[in-house]
């Protein structure tokens, strides 16, 4: 099963992940883990991502592409994967449906994570991410049991740069221009799950369970 999992920051696309991950059994592909993860180690990459990631802008389409690339080319994706943070552009998914074609295979569904435009700043600004699992806390509703420690592996736990208020603002920005016409995109294609995350994971969780059911998944 090849997924991808669409949302604005802030709508809990990092838990459904989660999630997803651990009920299919499924790899979880989240390109703002590897450019993180390439930050964290200073490797040419990160270097390069980051002066746009502290913007608040896109990483290029071609450098996020050929990482992309690389990273479905491993074993762990053979039987499928679970995209998250990819794609973010028109350009971007229309590379993916054209890789994809070469090996004679498609997307299955595209989950589409929503919640009110009103929550979505009040999560990012409070939200606290692990640097090395990718765990996420929030520091009112699901804070750390030791402050800074992840539950899950006990590595650190940091406020991402990219989380304050004006990043914030201008990632939601480039979200409205980016990828939201990704949803219509997909829609044409009829794949588009939606998961209303505005009550509890466990809830959008079940609505885009049940719709996957449906399609024989
Ligand atoms: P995320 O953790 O998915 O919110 O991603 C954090 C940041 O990484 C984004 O705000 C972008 O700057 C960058 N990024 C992640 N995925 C992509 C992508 N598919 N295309 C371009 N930039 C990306």
């Amino acid at each position: 099963m090849k997924l991808i999992l669409l949302g604005a920051p802030g709508s809990g696309k990092g838990t459904m992940a989660a999630v997803l991950k651990r009920e299919y059994k499924i790899t979880h592909i989240s390109t703002g883990d590897i450019f993180r993860a390439n930050i964290k180690e200073q490797t040419p990459l990160g270097i390069e991502a980051k002066k746009y990631i502290d913007q608040g802008a896109l990483v290029p389409d071609e450098l996020t592409i050929s990482m992309v690339e690389d990273r479905l080319s491993q074993d762990d994706c053979a039987n499928g994967y679970l995209l998250d943070g990819f794609p973010r552009t028109i350009a971007q998914a229309e590379k993916l449906d054209e890789m994809l074609a070469k090996s004679g295979s498609k997307i299955d569904a595209v989950i589409n994570v929503t919640v009110p435009a009103e929550v979505i700043m009040e999560r990012v600004v409070n939200r606290r991410v692990c640097l090395s699992c990718g765990e996420s806390y929030n520091v009112v509703s699901r804070p750390t049991k030791v402050e800074g420690v992840c539950d899950v592996c006990g590595k650190e736990v940091v406020h991402r740069d990219d989380d304050k208020p004006e990043t914030v603002k201008a990632r939601l920005e480039t979200y409205e221009k980016n990828t939201k016409p990704l949803i219509d995109f997909y829609a044409d294609k009829g794949i588009v799950i939606e998961a209303d995350n505005s009550q509890s994971p466990e809830h959008a969780f079940e609505q885009a369970s049940a719709a996957l059911a449906k399609m024989g998944f």
